[in-house]
């Protein structure tokens, strides 16, 4: 029999209080069929990221969460629940610890032996720790990523400004609605129809063709008027990319997002028809790859081409420039991926994903939080650019939420004024505050979040682990330290944290320590690293760096 899983609303408990209340409801809403991709496997995104190991310890969570004492601490081994302690008030009401495997033997072929054997889960980023809000994050970390971008050059957004891209899948189909939010025009290649059309009917992109030429008329276009438009053209980006160089076409901006990472399933090789890809991938697996990496080579030389005439160029975290550079492209890496080009400085401030979901089910309660966080920072142009839009065009999935990137200093006022909103009763049941661990101090990812670290500490893990820690210390509703997330095992550790504005004193304790010491964590992290932006933050908001004399 197929499991509806759906997260209980309103103010009526099944638990002992508020905070293993926000956990159950929480890993429900993770199972939400409106939030997860597979939730009869309890597949919540990214490929296996699952809530919970089976569905036998999905029960015993449940059951677990509802006769939890306020006093007591519940135990997660990678999805399963392996014991209950009692510790105090102020410890976390669960602790989860996902894929994490000792390091000599953290590959993807020994995990899976394990899981196999039921000894373990991939947990993912915001699957196993049960703060996954859909789509919206996706989006916002696109649109957050375009702005500074803009900001980079001096600019208040993309106005006028042309972005060329490929790839309208998963998560790539954010990018025209990302760039339009940050009033640009965007042409996106896709080689799927399919992928186009979706996009068009979530009004995630605008307009279609099949034509360079009608694309191009359509872009200068709303360029010379300065108006927001998003193109997807029918394309192949190993074509269509090169065709635009010899044309001399000057986009600002180039990035990509087909699903390079997996050059067999997830990049189409130029000359190809969506349907002979499919034939060659079934009959000559060895013939497809060698074609594919060879168009990733043009793919990735006129991006070079692209960046030679002027454009900011980036990668999107698809290691497309590693498959050109394996080829023989050696200058593939001459243009940055989008973590040291764009976030880095935003992690230096604490800055990052923060999301909050209201237990209540209510939507007038997230407008009501997007209203404190307009009157809490009236100047931040792009955030207010963003709560606008995100209110007109993102749709809720399962529990109401909302994210934002906030950083130190404005993440603990929210969330203090959030718990007073709750205490208020304007608010009709408690929020519940987290974030991605894609986040300025809780993630070590050599290949991504810490590519290219300033002191080399690109692959050093501890900083995750302390983030882990710290978080505990400081009385997180529930705290998690995962292996594996967003690039597979053996390429990144990272930790996760909640923290629940019920209302009360205690909550309001909660939070002060937890939304200061968990983007602080991504503050001294970095002025570890010697970034001046970190050391200056750390000065100015009075964070205590022991050996940089703060
Ligand atoms: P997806 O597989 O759902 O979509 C990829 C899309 O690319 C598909 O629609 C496919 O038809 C299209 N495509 C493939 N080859 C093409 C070609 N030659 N020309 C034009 N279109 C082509 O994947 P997704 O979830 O959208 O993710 C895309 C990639 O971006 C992945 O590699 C992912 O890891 C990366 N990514 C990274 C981050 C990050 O934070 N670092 C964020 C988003 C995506």
């Amino acid at each position: 029999m197929k499991r509806v899983i759906r997260a209980k609303r309103g103010t009526e408990l099944e638990c002992k209080g508020w905070q293993q209340e926000a956990a159950l409801r929480m890993l429900m809403n993770n199972l939400d069929p409106e939030v997860a991709e597979k939730p009869e496997e309890l597949v919540v995104y990214g490929g296996s990221g699952k809530a919970a190991r089976n569905w036998e310890a999905f029960d015993q969570i449940v059951e677990q969460l509802k006769k939890l004492e306020n006093d007591e601490t519940l135990l997660i081994q990678s999805g399963k629940p392996v014991g209950v302690f009692k510790t105090h008030e102020m410890a976390p009401r669960v602790l989860l610890s996902n894929s994490v495997i000792v390091p000599a033997w953290a590959n993807w072929d020994y995990f899976r032996e394990l899981e196999k054997k039921g000894l373990t889960m991939y947990g993912q980023m915001t699957a196993g720790s049960w703060i996954y809000i859909g789509t919206q994050g996706i989006l916002q970390g696109t649109y957050e990523t375009f702005a500074a971008a803009a900001k980079q050059q001096g600019l208040d957004s993309l106005k006028g400004k042309l972005v060329l891209t490929a790839g309208l899948g998963g998560m790539g189909g954010a990018q025209p609605l990302a760039v339009t939010m940050n009033e640009g025009v965007v042409i996106a290649v896709e080689i799927d129809e399919k992928r186009i059309n979706r996009r068009i009917q979530t009004k995630y992109c605008d307009r279609k063709t099949d034509s360079i030429d009608q694309a191009l008329e359509w872009a200068q276009e709303a360029v010379e008027k300065q108006v927001p438009l998003s193109i997807g053209l029918l394309g192949n980006a190993a074509e269509v990319f090169p065709e635009l160089v010899r044309r001399g076409i000057k986009p600002n901006y180039v990035t990509d997002q087909t699903s390079a990472h997996d050059p067999l399933n997830g990049y189409i090789p130029a000359g190809l028809t969506l349907k002979e890809a499919e034939e060659l991938r079934n009959n000559n697996p060895d013939e497809y790859l060698r074609r594919s990496k060879e168009s990733m080579v043009k793919h990735v030389q006129a991006m070079l081409d692209f960046q030679k005439a002027g454009a900011v160029v980036f990668d999107y975290g698809n290691n497309i420039r590693q498959v050109a550079y394996d080829q023989g492209l050696k200058n593939a890496f001459d243009f940055p991926g989008f973590v040291p080009a764009f976030i880095r400085p935003l992690f230096c401030e604490g800055k990052g994903p923060f999301r909050w979901a209201a237990l209540s089910g209510d939507p007038e309660d997230i407008y009501r939080t997007d209203r404190l966080i307009l009157e809490l920072f009236p100047d931040n142009e792009p955030l207010k650019r963003w709560i606008t839009m995100a209110q007109e065009r993102v749709a809720f999935q399962g529990l109401p939420s909302r994210i934002c990137w906030l950083g130190y200093g404005d993440r603990v006022k929210m969330g203090l004024a959030m718990n007073d909103l709750v205490r208020k009763g304007e608010l009709k049941a408690p929020i519940v505050i987290g974030r991605d661990h894609l986040d300025s101090g809780s993630v070590a990812s050599p290949n991504r979040e810490t590519e290219a670290m300033k002191d080399g500490s690109d692959a050093i893990g501890d900083w995750a682990i302390l983030n882990a820690l710290i978080n505990t210390a400081s009385g997180a509703s529930w705290v998690s330290v995962h292996h594996g997330g967003g690039v597979g095992i053996g390429y990144s550790l990272h930790a996760g944290m909640v923290v629940v504005a019920d209302g009360t004193d205690l909550a309001a304790e909660k939070i002060k320590r937890v939304l200061t010491s968990d983007p602080g964590m991504g503050v001294i992290r970095h002025a570890d690293a010697g970034y001046e932006e970190a050391i200056d933050v750390a000065k100015e908001k009075h964070i205590k760096v022991p050996m940089l004399g703060i």
